[in-house]
């Protein structure tokens, strides 16, 4: 997740400034086609791009409109992902509207967040910000401990039909054009808060080592690749035994780390392995 911080001090809501304690998430669309997150966040920052309309939220009533949300996803200047953090998580957003129930945002404490649409049919930029939406949910679930499931994790169209927000059809008029629902969602936000879980243990052990021998991250995993090379296992086949292990044995990694990652799971994973089966 690329998560920044740009708050919409100039907006109504943020101005009245009601706290609250979140209990919940909703999660919305913005149902135009702009995915560029500059159409919403503003002033440019240098990574946002300017919006030469000045039409973003960071002003009174955005279109006349009072609304405002906790955060945005979209795409910087640059074309890549983001999540702008909009208002703090802690204070009321107006984002949901009312239904017969009441109103989520305002009375509930959900958090509410919008996906910038494109024009719905781009399956790269639909998997890049999905992928971006339950890493932030994970993130807000563990941060106030908010279950991943109905009603607390739900989109705009549900919490309509739960009678606590406005009739609007976000997020279920785009996410099952790919293959994805709110269920899938919530089933994927949990899978990633259980990988964030045991990606931190596994830092966790890592810090432990490098504390008791006060050499860095990356001596430490030099020093285990070191000691694995010169185990008696062939080396593409160490590689790939300690990823399988890491992935499909151990269950503490679920997908793929960047390229640019500076651990090597496979080295580390047969390093674990080889721990268990040693214990
Ligand atoms: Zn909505």
């Amino acid at each position: 997740m690329n998560l920044r911080k740009l708050y919409l001090t100039k907006n109504e809501c943020y101005i009245v400034g009601k706290k609250h304690t979140p209990k919940g998430i909703m999660v919305h669309s913005t149902a135009a086609n702009n995915p560029w997150l500059k159409r919403y966040v503003g002033p440019d920052d240098g990574l946002l791009g300017k919006n030469q309309y000045n039409n973003h939220w960071n002003q009174f009533r955005p279109g006349g409109r009072q609304v405002c949300v906790h955060a945005f996803i979209g795409k910087l200047a640059d074309g890549t992902i983001a999540t702008y953090q909009t208002l703090p998580w802690d204070m009321v957003g107006w984002h949901s509207g009312s239904g017969t129930k009441g109103n989520a945002g305002l009375k509930q404490g959900y958090i509410g967040f919008e996906i910038c649409e494109d024009n719905l049919t781009d399956r790269n930029y639909f998997n890049a910000v999905y992928k971006e939406a339950v890493e932030l949910c994970a993130y807000l679930c563990k941060l106030y401990n908010i279950p991943p499931e109905k009603p607390y994790l739900i989109c705009h169209c549900e919490g309509y039909k739960l009678g606590i927000a406005s009739n609007h059809g976000d997020v279920m008029h785009w996410f099952p054009k790919h293959g994805k629902s709110m269920d899938t969602f919530r089933a994927d936000v949990k899978k990633q808060i259980e990988k964030d879980k045991m990606e931190g243990e596994l830092m966790e052990f890592i810090n432990k080592l490098t504390k008791k021998t006060g050499k860095t991250e990356a001596e430490v995993i030099d020093a285990l690749a070191y000691l694995i090379k010169h185990a008696n296992v062939k080396e593409d086949k160490w590689e790939r035994e300690g990823i399988d292990y890491l992935y499909k044995e151990s269950k503490l990694i679920n997908t793929a780390r960047p390229a640019n990652a500076p651990v090597h799971w496979g080295e580390f994973g047969i390093v674990l392995k080889r721990f268990a089966v040693k214990k």
